[in-house]
């Protein structure tokens, strides 16, 4: 996924840019970077972040940077902020989103502009950064090049862009992913994660719409690109991605977590005699348990608990089984709260359930009776075309769909698939039940979709769902 971070300021805006980026290290795991303007120029540093995390990366030399405008990222894939000398003028940008026509538009602009791209992450794949910045400087202005740019891309891109004069904040087109500002004396701030800016000093201003383009200076924002009307903010920002202390829309996370494990309580009505406690997959289905766990009066418990002083997420390497190695490695058992007990175990999704199956093994195995499972949004149908979600590669990975071809071979119609999606349906138990069994729950429940959206509470035109029920 990735984040970022801006601040414009009539002061240094380093510490600000500094501590507001390194609140987003919860969203990427591989590179992270801060670009900044002040009175020698340009300045920019970037950094792999997969062995060390953000702060410990960057600490010692943003003493000799200083910037009255700066921008900052945290990113699952390519190394940014990139720098850019064009017809534009020099300027730093950074990304966040997923481009699916990659080749097209690079064939593109290599034949049609005699181009050269530079970035190649890992010697083969294009810079997405790189390729904005191109598509960009396609047109005779910023604005206009932005706006090619998102009516370009298949997919989505939100775009943080530093000029000399201010910072462009470009939310994209269906607003899948935020752009939120901050307000402080000093200056304006601009954030992916809404908590990031309030202990720096900053109150919520403004959050952009989608498709929305903004100048942010030290003096103010201003629109430059009013927002468009349809909207498609990414659920999953809610159930997994956002932090628990952020807001999109207005809605906390933290909040619809808990709403979330209410509806999903009141659809079950759990006998108490059967449930001893409920517990959530630490961090992100705990929750989505005490939510469940004051609807339906059932002790909310930690029978496991993370150990996190020396495994920040940024530690996570990007190759699945070393992360599903230290996954493991971070949980730690209670005995005395596991030994005997029926545990219901809720977790925020199921993607390929190895991790779920190896946590309610180890539960097994240190003495669980029963381990039955929730999941606190429906089952993963289809791959993400527009956020690079990181924790699946590929949509035969999913476990939904490898139960799925299990009952109907590889060649699945659309429709077909539209009806394992139903929770009305024949075909949704079988599929449940088959996952249940390749896990070994005892149980197995998905929240439904109808009610995960009435967790987030705003209209549902206005939220993602491709993941769940395949419809854009
Ligand atoms: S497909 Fe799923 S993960 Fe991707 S943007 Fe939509 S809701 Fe988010």
């Amino acid at each position: 996924m990735g984040g970022y971070f801006a601040a414009a300021s009539k002061r240094d805006c380093v510490f600000d840019l500094f501590f507001g980026t390194d609140y987003h290290s919860h969203l990427g795991t591989r590179r992270a970077g801060i670009a900044v303007y002040g009175n020698e120029g340009f300045n920019r540093s970037i950094h792999n972040i997969e062995s060390a995390p953000f702060r410990t990366k960057f600490e010692n030399e943003i003493h000799d940077m200083m910037g009255y405008l700066g921008i900052g990222c945290i990113s699952d894939y390519d190394p940014q902020p990139l720098i850019v000398r064009s017809h534009h003028g020099t300027y730093a940008i950074t990304t966040v989103g997923r481009i699916n026509n990659t080749n097209e538009l690079t064939e593109e602009i290599i034949h049609n502009n005699n181009m050269h791209f530079l970035e190649m992450s890992g010697g083969k794949n294009i810079n997405s950064t790189e390729l904005v910045a191109a598509l960009i400087n396609q047109q005779d202005n910023l604005v206009e090049g932005i706006k090619y740019a998102q009516s370009r891309i298949d997919g989505s891109m939100s775009i943080l862009l530093l000029t000399p004069k201010g910072i462009f904040l470009a939310r994209d087109k269906l607003g899948r992913t935020p752009i939120v500002v901050g307000e402080k004396l000093d200056g304006y701030c601009a954030s992916f994660e809404s908590f990031a800016y309030l202990n720096l000093g900053y109150h919520d201003y403004k959050e952009l719409g989608p498709g929305e383009i903004c100048i942010m200076t030290p003096n103010g924002v201003k629109t430059l690109a009013k927002p468009g009307k349809k909207m498609r903010i990414c659920t999953f920002l809610w159930c997994y991605y956002g932090y628990p202390s952020t807001s999109y829309e207005g809605v906390s996370v933290e909040k619809m977590r808990y709403n979330c494990g209410h509806l999903m309580a009141k659809r079950d009505q759990p006998d108490p005699n059967e449930i001893d406690m409920v517990a959530g997959v630490p961090d992100s289905g705990t929750a989505h348990a005490i939510g469940y766990a004051n609807e339906s009066g059932i002790p909310f418990s930690r029978p496991f608990i993370k150990y996190t002083p020396t495994w920040p997420r940024s530690f996570m390497p990007t190759y699945q089984s070393a992360r599903d190695l230290i996954a493991k490695m971070k949980i730690i058992p209670v005995h005395d709260l596991i030994d005997g007990q029926k545990i219901l175990l809720i977790d925020d999704s199921i993607v390929r359930g190895t991790q779920l199956r190896e946590t309610t093994q180890f539960l097994y195995r240190s003495g669980a009776k029963d381990v039955h499972v929730r999941a606190a949004c429906p089952p993963i149908m289809f791959g993400c075309k527009y956020i690079n979600f990181s924790r699946s590669t590929s949509e035969m990975e999913l476990i939904a769909r490898r139960v799925i071809t299990q009952e109907e071979g590889l060649d699945v119609e659309r429709d077909v698939l539209y009806d394992y999606a139903n929770p009305d349906s024949d075909r949704y138990h079988t599929m449940i039940e088959g996952i249940r069994k390749q896990q070994g729950f005892s149980s197995l429940g998905y929240n439904r979709l109808d009610d995960l959206l009435d967790a987030v509470g705003i209209d549902k035109e206005n939220l993602c769902t491709y993941c769940w029920n395949g419809k854009e």
